[in-house]
């Protein structure tokens, strides 16, 4: 396994492997790598002849409040997890290797992205899409996964890829979650021992917005309201410690509210637990990482 710290480098590293005809597979990580980035490795690694992952936490997609000093990192422990899942090149830049000039360019994210997590962090997803479109450039990358996890950001990527006819293959991971269904995070880190069991309520909302569906008679079939307040009746609003930014049931594409529930609809929340903010989200049908909780 390479570890490379230089963009130009990567560059030319990867220049010379699409030169050779080999098929390049990117992973993007902000690095404290659990079972959910592994996942991603794992997945892409059998489609590609070179798989590359990237650590970077990337000060641009931070707000002014936000948790880029405390956040998570155990490099060492990183770089063994990815060697064990056969990466073939870690990309672990420093941030002046990335952002090189002052004042450099930013992308205006798609409208896709100003609802939902764009609304409650301002700047957020310019920042993804201007880091993700660099290590685009930088790897030269035929092929790149995203976790479902982060359901906006995904959709988000994707309409860059396509608006910019970058012609990459898109692939989206499944959530992994833990035993009793929190979606694993690099921020759960931060959670208290009582903050760690609220945190269930994430889990238990889209386990209970499933069970909805799959209970649904002709009779009293789930509309948009109904399904909104059985999410809602497992999140509790009067508990301090947990309080709600988003709960919203969405159309997958365009990521608005729907009033066509069907089992590719998607309910996305987003939740504070303590001073750390979860997000979670989950389709309605049952057969994904949440229906052996149904
Ligand atoms: P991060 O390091 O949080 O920026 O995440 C890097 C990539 O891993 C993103 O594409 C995330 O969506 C993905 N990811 C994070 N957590 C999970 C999870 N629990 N399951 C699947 N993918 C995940």
């Amino acid at each position: 396994m390479q570890v490379i710290q230089s963009a130009t480098q990567l560059l030319e590293v990867c220049q010379a492997h699409r030169l050779a005809g080999r098929s390049i597979g990117l992973v993007p990580t902000m690095g404290y790598l659990h079972n959910g980035h592994i996942s991603l490795v794992e997945s892409l690694r059998p489609k590609v002849d070179i798989l590359i992952a990237s650590i970077f936490v990337n000060p641009t997609q931070f707000g002014p409040s936000e948790d880029l000093d405390a956040y998570p990192r155990d490099e060492q422990g990183d770089l063994e997890k990815l060697r064990d899942a056969k990466t073939d090149i870690v990309f672990l830049p420093t941030t002046t290797e990335i952002y090189q000039e002052q004042g450099e360019l930013s992308l205006k994210p798609p409208a896709l992205a100003s609802r939902l997590c764009g609304a409650s962090r301002p700047g957020h997803f310019s920042g993804v899409c201007t880091i993700v479109l660099k290590l685009f450039q930088l790897s030269r990358c035929t092929d790149a996964i995203f976790g479902e996890k982060d359901f906006q950001q995904l959709q988000v990527l994707r309409a860059m890829n396509r608006q910019l006819w970058l012609g990459i293959n898109i692939h989206g991971g499944e959530v992994i979650r833990e035993a009793d269904g929190l979606a694993m995070s690099s921020r759960n880190a931060y959670l208290g021992e009582s903050e760690r069991i609220q945190a269930r309520v994430l889990s238990r909302g889209l386990i209970a917005a499933k069970r909805a569906f799959r209970d649904q008679t002709q009779d009293a079939p789930l509309t948009h309201s109904s399904l909104l307040a059985v999410i809602k009746s497992e999140i509790p609003e009067e508990n301090p410690e947990v309080i709600i930014d988003y709960i919203e049931v969405v159309d997958p594409r365009s990521l608005t509210p729907t009033e066509n529930i069907t089992e590719s609809t998607r309910v996305i929340l987003a939740v504070k637990v303590g001073k750390t903010r979860l997000i979670d989200n989950a389709d309605l049908s049952t057969n994904d990482g949440l229906s052996h909780h149904l």
